[in-house]
């Protein structure tokens, strides 16, 4: 079985250049074709010397996910649903805006944290997703992305981990991928416009800090323990206070001053102004100093097996002002792709009944697949 080189951050490239007894500074040029160039064959590496480039033929391969389905919203968003085997698929989505282009990415097939609001959780957990299958979501939109809108330049200048899964329960494969992405000789993404979004695993938080600190989203929800609990089991092994501690630990080491604190706003759950107020104190008095953040307030996907709807935009609007005027900057998400289902944090929807994702694709424009040809961007500007 030959070695998939997606699988590798530089120093894994480093080491596997080495066991084929060249020297370890080829892997940097090989990085950049890969990573930089979207290159999958090996002939098409000019400045590789031939030698090297036949021991790669036979010892390794350059090899992406296949795509099930993509779609394009009319606001230009698009989501790709991805194969990985056995049934199971996992979904990306871009969303570009003015000043930036953000792919949300996910890092398991399912999840075993199970919040009660998210369909990812319904479906249970499946398995981790390799370092390959995390970044060859990002390798993938990268390079098609330059071709479908004809651009040389870079196009994806943002990544959150906040596709399917739970990033921080699937460590070893993602800190790899994280360096991938931060990697100047791979898509060169700053630790600020890098996101992982954790529903809150504490120790793996205190880990990633000390790993590779890039900007951290926690998935927060709830302002007591109580409902935390009901909507996030997890916060039954990590309760708010060690969670709000692991966020004051976690900014000794970010790249940002703050830590994001999203919240699903959950028609007559969640979303009462007694929440905001409560919210206010927990972020505000813990540990004496509080804790430096900011809300994303996430208007709720819905679905059926939830049994939750979303709140009313009046409230969501009443929520913020609630937060904003205590002093904590408070955005509002705007859905995106809201005609293909492909709002952040509700990849999942249906991945696993393909009957329904047919369905859905039958409504939806369905843009051609394109394969990224060889070397879709050579010539371009590395960066
Ligand atoms: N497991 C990680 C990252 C993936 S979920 C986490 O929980 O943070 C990314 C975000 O989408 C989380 O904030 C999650 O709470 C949110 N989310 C999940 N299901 C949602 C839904 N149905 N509607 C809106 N947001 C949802
Ligand atoms: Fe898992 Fe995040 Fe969904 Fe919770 S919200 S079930 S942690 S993917």
């Amino acid at each position: 079985m030959t070695a998939n080189l997606l699988e590798f951050d530089q120093q894994g490239l480093a080491d596997f250049c080495e066991g084929l007894g060249e020297k370890r500074f080829r892997a940097t040029q090989l990085f950049r074709w890969i990573h930089q160039r979207g290159a999958r064959d090996f002939d098409q590496m000019s400045d590789l010397a031939r030698s090297l480039r036949e021991k790669l033929k036979t010892s390794a391969r350059i090899e992406g996910l296949s795509i099930l389905s993509q779609h394009e919203s009319t606001d230009g968003t698009i989501k790709w649903l991805f194969d990985v085997g056995k049934g199971d698929a996992v979904e990306a989505v871009f969303i570009p805006e003015d000043d930036r282009g953000t792919l949300c990415v996910s890092s398991q097939a399912g999840c075993a944290v199970g919040c009660r609001f998210c369909s990812t959780g319904h479906q249970g957990f499946s398995r981790n997703l390799t370092t390959g299958e995390i970044v060859a979501q990002l390798w993938f939109a990268e390079h098609f992305l330059r071709c479908h809108l004809q651009r040389d330049d870079r196009v994806i200048s943002n990544v959150v981990m906040m596709g399917m899964g739970e990033p921080l329960q699937n460590y070893s494969a993602l800190v790899p991928a994280l360096r991938v992405m931060l990697s100047d000789h791979g898509y060169g993404l700053s630790r600020r416009r890098v996101t992982v979004s954790t529903s809150g695993v504490v120790p793996m938080m205190d880990r990633l800090g000390q790993d590779c600190p890039v900007a951290l989203a926690v998935s927060l929800h709830a302002p007591n323990d109580q409902l935390r609990d009901s909507l996030v089991p997890l916060n039954r092994k990590y309760p708010l206070a060690e969670l709000l501690d692991a966020c004051q630990r976690y900014l000794a080491y970010a790249p940002r001053d703050f830590i994001t604190f999203e919240y699903c706003m959950l028609d007559g759950v969640n979303d009462q102004p007694e929440h905001a107020r409560q919210l206010i104190e927990l972020v505000r008095q813990h540990g004496g100093t509080g804790v430096s953040c900011k809300f994303n307030l996430i208007p709720f996907n819905p679905f059926p097996q939830s049994g939750l709807t979303r709140s009313p935009h009046k409230e969501v609007l009443a929520f913020a002002k609630i937060l904003s005027d205590a002093g904590i900057v408070t955005t509002v998400r705007k859905t995106r792709g809201d005609d293909i289902d492909a709002a952040c944090g509700q990849l999942a929807g249906d991945v696993r009944d393909r009957t329904r994702v047919g369905e859905r694709m039958a409504r939806q424009r369905v843009v051609k697949i394109t394969q990224v040809p060889v070397g879709a961007s050579a010539g371009s500007k590395e960066n």
